[in-house]
């Protein structure tokens, strides 16, 4: 399960992580308070499960009190990667001197925890890691010792960061840069974690360390023994039916893993009927209705996918006053942004069905079928949830 910022940042400060007073916020207003009660200047931040806000308009830093409302209100409004976004985090802003990145991640090539340092935060790591893999700290973890000291010295020597340099109260900054890799680190194995990341970790124009970001993924597996972790995943479940009630879908969650897509309830029902017979479990019941505008089918894909436990998703089309290639050309545009990391069967029958299937076609998104009929596709989605995960399975990171 990924958590947002301020969920995230919650837990940092639990385990003593340094991160600015915020307050959540899901309306103008409450974000304009929140700024009376920090104090300006304020950043403005979308919470969505997705990095890259920054790039996509979704944090906003305000020097006057005029600006928060207004920058709230634009940045609810907005809708990031397919995620809608339904609260901001206002938070004391700081002056950045320098921008680090520190992540504890599970690596699948180690087989265990990977502790990653850069010198250069506050973009996109992978970006660091192709031009010059030379900057960047990794540094296996092995479990049962635990995070040595002299991998925290390693991290504190890439920093570079000057010896002289301390916080108004006197400590050094290389003293609290320590403190931080090894708070993450109790944080990451106290937690059930398989990533902390704080991307940018700052060094302020006053000599503090600060974790501007937080991005944590906690095993789902291990949920049951973090019982108000485990109670926000559940409230999610809910959230989900009140996002698809507002994008105008008939949504209802159904456990199992077959994500299920279609036009029109009847068409829906007897699909999830077809797919039970098949020996598979569809995860819910979604009608996106006729027409087939692509946000709709963006939102739709949104909510099935959020649940985190599809394994195949199976897009189902009849074509009536719905023409197929409009559909078509609404996948394609959503599937060739957003991250689907699972396999997608598309059936399109009916209206326009054979220019929908040339759309499709003729985008070659990986992992994308297209079915010759209902049966056939429901045959496929069923084949491909049972099929171990394959290329379609999440990447590392
Ligand atoms: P992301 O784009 O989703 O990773 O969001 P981040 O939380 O990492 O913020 C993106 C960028 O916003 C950071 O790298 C900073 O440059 C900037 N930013 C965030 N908080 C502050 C702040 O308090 N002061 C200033 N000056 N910039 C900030
Ligand atoms: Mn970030």
């Amino acid at each position: 399960m990924d958590l947002l910022e301020h969920r995230g940042k919650s837990l940092f400060a639990g385990a003593g992580l340094p991160v600015l007073p915020s307050r959540l916020a899901c309306s103008p207003a409450q974000a304009q308070a929140a700024a009376g009660e920090l104090g300006l200047p304020v950043v403005v931040k979308a919470q969505v499960k997705s990095g890259g806000r920054g790039k996509a308009g979704g944090i906003r830093l305000c020097r006057a009190e005029g600006e928060v409302a207004a920058a709230a209100a634009d940045i609810l409004a907005m809708s990031i990667r397919g995620q809608a976004v339904t609260g901001v985090l206002v938070e004391k802003a700081v002056e950045i001197a320098r921008e680090l990145y520190l992540a504890i991640s599970s690596s699948r090539a180690q087989r265990g925890p990977l502790l990653i340092f850069s010198a250069e935060g506050g973009v996109d790591i992978e970006e660091v890691a192709r031009r010059s893999p030379a900057a960047l700290v990794r540094a296996p973890v092995d479990p049962l010792l635990g995070l040595c000291d002299y991998q925290v010295r390693d991290v504190v020597a890439a920093a570079a960061l000057d010896p002289e340099l301390a916080a108004p109260d006197g400590t050094p900054a290389r003293q609290a840069l320590a403190g931080v890799v090894r708070a993450l680190w109790r944080l990451y194995a106290s937690s059930d974690a398989t990533l902390c990341e704080i991307n940018p970790l700052v060094v302020t124009g006053s000599g503090e360390v600060v974790c501007l970001d937080s991005k944590v993924t906690i095993d789902d597996n291990a949920l049951y023994r973090h019982a108000e972790l485990k109670a926000e995943a559940d409230a999610g479940a809910e959230d989900r039916e009140a996002r698809a009630r507002k994008a105008g879908l008939a949504f209802v969650a159904l456990g199992g893993d077959i994500g299920v897509l279609g036009n029109g309830a009847g068409l829906v029902m007897s699909t999830i009927d077809q797919i039970a017979a098949a020996g598979g479990s569809a995860a819910d019941f979604c009608d996106i209705g006729g027409g087939a505008r692509a946000e709709v089918v963006a939102a739709a894909l949104d909510v099935i996918l959020s649940a985190g436990t599809v394994s195949a998703l199976l897009v189902s089309i009849f074509g009536g006053i719905t023409r197929c290639d409009e559909v078509a050309r609404g996948l394609v545009q959503v599937l060739g942004q957003a991250r689907v990391d699972v396999p997608v069967v598309v059936r399109l029958d009916g209206n326009a069905a054979a220019e929908g299937r040339a759309v499709l076609a003729e985008a070659r998104l990986p992992g994308l079928t297209v079915a010759a009929g209902a049966a056939e596709a429901v045959r496929l989605a069923v084949a491909a949830a049972a099929a171990p995960a394959g290329p379609g399975a999440r990447r590392e990171g």
